[in-house]
């Protein structure tokens, strides 16, 4: 078919996605089409994105480092800046080493690339994140995958691939179109269990969850059970990347193996400036994270009390169930009215019937503007 018509059918379906030009955001607002909005859809859920501090890191690592890595980290771009934010990222997640990467993304299609091959099972939670499921496709495991957080389901799937050498699951800690935790303690037993090795994506945990924002993990008191996990520098710290952080011998495995970071160019080292720096307000400033989910606490609970579905989410990331493509698209073109944008979440990315509005939240939103929302909410449905 030409691309054409296959652009029609996603037009006539609703399912046609398209840019926005955003000319200007700050950490709760952003401009676009001559016009200023609430913005609930972000992942800069501590505002660092726009903090002073971290912007000063990031023209300071410039200065020292210019603006490109210049080559692969294997060649002759693994600068200072990347070995500084890895040993920084090791003590905050309080693991031997870590390795970052350009992209969350690209961090977990390494790892899961690295650690699963063809003849090995990779377990997966169904609504883990579109870059697992990529790098579990191109990993070449064979892929079982469990219906959310179901357990039973689980102990099945790991009973059923008890003869594969090598087994891996992988799950988000933190889901990123639910709001919801896996339910990491269980399935840290049954994977001890069964002999298969854990992997635990904390890309919207990190910065959030945990005395001190190492993510759901910390939180559940079970870090100790995991031998490695990854994160993002992309959402709650502000600025872009991702990262794994586990024994020194996964590490020097990734650097041999991991092609996503084998080749391309390193992550500019301005970025790993301000990450150093993102982590030292995260780890000194437990506030911003304590604000975020007392926020989060109140508005699930005012959405609740006028008889929203947020599902199970416990967290900044708060689904409002709206049910097909035309009623959630037409509720967030209301509230674009109204100033206010939050983002309708349809197919592929969440099932049919289970379209939603995915509400984000900043530690820098106000009481004002929660409620503001929520009351938007109520006369747009
Ligand atoms: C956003 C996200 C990623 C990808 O991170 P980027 O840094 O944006 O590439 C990976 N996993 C999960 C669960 C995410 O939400």
């Amino acid at each position: 078919m030409p691309l054409e018509n296959k652009l029609d059918e996603l037009k006539s379906k609703g399912l046609l996605r398209l840019l926005k030009e955003i000319d200007n955001k700050s950490s709760t607002e952003i401009i676009f089409g001559g016009r200023k909005y609430i913005n609930f859809s972000s992942n800069n859920y501590l505002g660092l994105s726009s903090d002073s501090r971290i912007k000063k890191k990031a023209a300071e690592g410039i200065d020292m480092f210019g603006v490109g890595s210049g080559s692969s980290r294997l060649v002759a771009g693994s600068l200072k800046a990347h070995h500084i934010l890895e040993r920084v990222l090791a003590g905050f997640k309080q693991k031997e080493r870590a390795l970052v990467f350009p992209a969350g993304y690209m961090a977990n299609i390494g790892l899961v690339c690295s650690l699963a091959g063809k003849g090995d099972a990779v377990i997966m939670d169904r609504l883990n994140h579109a870059s697992i499921i990529d790098a579990a496709k191109l990993s070449g495991a064979r892929i079982f995958v469990y219906p959310h957080k179901d357990m039973d389901a689980l102990e099945k799937a790991l009973k059923r691939t008890g003869s594969y050498s090598s087994r891996l699951l992988i799950t988000d800690s933190l889901f990123s179109m639910d709001g919801d935790m896996a339910p990491l303690e269980d399935i840290s037993v049954l994977t001890e269990k069964y002999g298969a090795s854990l992997m635990v994506d904390e890309a919207h945990a990190t910065g959030v969850f945990g005395r001190n924002g190492r993510g759901v993990a910390e939180y559940l008191g079970i870090e100790d059970r995991l031998e490695f996990s990854m994160g993002t520098l992309s959402k709650a710290l502000g600025c872009q990347g991702g990262f794994v952080a586990g024994k020194g011998e996964l590490i020097s495995y990734l650097i041999n193996t991991a092609r996503s970071f084998i080749y391309t160019t390193g992550l500019a080292p301005s970025i790993c400036w301000a990450a150093c720096e993102a982590i030292r307000i995260i780890e000194e400033e437990p506030q911003r994270r304590e604000g975020l989910l007392k926020k989060s606490e109140h508005l699930r609970k005012k959405l609740k009390e006028n008889g929203f579905n947020t599902l199970d989410s416990c967290s900044q990331i708060i689904p409002v169930l709206t049910g097909d493509i035309k009623t959630t698209i037409t509720i967030s073109d209301k509230l674009m009215v109204k100033g206010i944008f939050v983002p309708p979440i349809r197919p592929p990315t969440v099932p049919e019937g289970m379209c939603r509005l995915r509400i984000s939240l900043s530690s820098e939103h106000t009481y004002e503007q929660i409620d503001h929302l929520i009351g938007s909410i109520r006369e747009s449905v």
